[in-house]
C-alpha cells in the first residue's frame, strides 16, 4: 500500500489498512554514514531511506548492501601458478 505517514505517496509493503506495521509504526531517519547514497530522500518529515525502513539497522555490524555511495573493493584475482612443463604438454596435446 502506498504509505502515508512519513515516505507519503511511496508504495510500502509495511503500509497496511490499520497503518504502518513496522516497528513503532513509522520509518526512521538516516543516519550520518548513509550521506551522499542516491536512496536518501528528502520527505516533509525530513531524510529517510527509500529502500529501507530503519537505516541504522542497515549499518549495524557491516557496511549497508544498498548503499550506493561506497565501492566494495574487488578481493584479487587468485594468480594460477603454471607449471610450465605441464603447460608445454597440454600445448603440444592441443588443449
Ligand atoms: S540504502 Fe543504505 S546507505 Fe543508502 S540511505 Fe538506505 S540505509 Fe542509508
Amino acid at each position: 500500500m502506498v504509505c502515508e505517514v512519513i515516505k507519503v505517496g511511496k508504495e510500502c509493503a509495511f503500509m497496511s489498512k490499520k497503518g504502518c506495521s513496522f516497528n513503532g509504526g513509522k520509518c526512521y531517519p538516516i543516519i550520518d554514514r548513509c550521506q551522499g547514497c542516491e536512496r536518501a530522500t528528502v520527505f516533509p518529515a525530513g531524510e529517510y531511506c527509500i529502500a529501507c525502513p530503519d537505516p541504522a539497522v542497515k549499518w549495524s555490524g557491516r557496511d549497508c548492501n544498498l548503499a550506493t555511495h561506497i565501492v566494495k573493493e574487488k578481493a584479487p584475482e587468485a594468480v594460477r601458478s603454471v607449471d610450465p612443463l605441464k603447460a608445454s604438454k597440454r600445448k603440444a596435446a592441443g588443449r
